[in-house]
């Protein structure tokens, strides 16, 4: 009886017929073959498993086959990795989840991905810059988002946390004005906490600085969390309505120049999103 193959790639991606069936402990060997993928003799030879015990027959793979065994063997290995990083992410994005749960709320709107973003021309640039962000692996230095209100610039950072989340990567979203709240909130967060979820998590998105103009105490402990970014060298992904020097009269000197160090500062043209959304779908529908 002739063996039965599985297809099975090389290196090069082209598929190959493996004999799927390596062992058989019949006592005459299997019949040699000619493999289809280079004409070679296909050969077995006896291999005697457990003293003599038992006895068996192995394929003698060509190259060919030997490189499409090792390269699914690589790929099982692959998932195998996934599969533990996945898990491993969905036990730490969980915790995050709980102390931020803002992320969780967003998702209801789970169209704010970057490729449901509408982008007009003056856009076209900087959604390069955001996709060259996220195609680099391990990035230290974050970015803010500057602009006018209402010109896309929370859409775009969801969009990247969820283009984050999908590399199995940890993602701390929380909006500025949230995160103050919950740092002088009545039960008082408690600080080591977030500090620590600061530190952890892969990337952290802060919407919305500025909004308010908090006090000495949040300052301080903005700062804290912020800090605790850059010694960490990760990044920091910040939106904000006021310019560079708009936010440091708002929240001091100190802040706008350590974000600054953290990453570039890129405006989002100034068109209103959300009549070039209304406009979309006038001509869309
Ligand atoms: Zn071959």
């Amino acid at each position: 009886m002739g063996p039965t193959f599985r297809r099975l790639p090389k290196r090069d991606g082209t598929l190959i017929q493996v004999p799927s069936m390596p062992w058989s402990s019949a006592p005459t060997p299997p019949d040699n073959f000619t493999a289809p993928c280079c004409g070679q003799t296909i050969t077995s030879t006896q291999n005697s498993v457990i003293q003599g015990a038992l006895t068996v027959w192995q394929w003698q793979y060509c190259d060919c086959m030997r490189e499409a065994l090792a390269v699914a063997e690589e790929t099982r290995q692959q998932m195998e990795q996934n599969t533990i990083r996945r898990e491993r992410w969905q036990g730490q994005q969980r915790a995050l989840d709980a102390l931020f749960p803002q992320w969780c709320q967003s998702a209801k709107v789970p169209h704010q991905t970057l490729d449901h973003f509408v982008a007009n021309q003056e856009m076209r640039g900087l959604m390069a810059r955001l996709r060259a962000w996220l195609d680099a692996v391990n990035q230290k230095e974050g970015f803010m988002l500057t602009g006018r209100v209402g010109n896309g610039k929370t859409h775009l950072v969801r969009g990247i946390a969820h283009e984050v989340r999908a590399q199995y990567r940890t993602v701390l979203y929380t909006s500025v004005p949230y995160l103050l709240e919950h740092l002088r909130g009545p039960t008082g967060a408690d600080m080591e906490m977030v500090l620590k979820a600061m530190i952890q998590a892969d990337v952290v998105v802060w919407d919305d600085l500025g909004a308010e103009k908090p006090t000495e105490w949040t300052l301080d402990r903005l700062y804290l969390l912020l800090d605790a970014r850059y010694e960490a060298e990760k990044p920091v992904l910040v939106t904000s309505n006021g310019s560079p020097a708009q936010l440091e009269q708002r929240l001091g000197a100190r802040i706008v120049s350590r974000l600054m160090e953290m990453g570039p500062v890129w405006e989002v043209p100034g068109v209103d999103y959300r009549v070039l959304l209304a406009q979309k779908r006038l001509v869309a529908g």
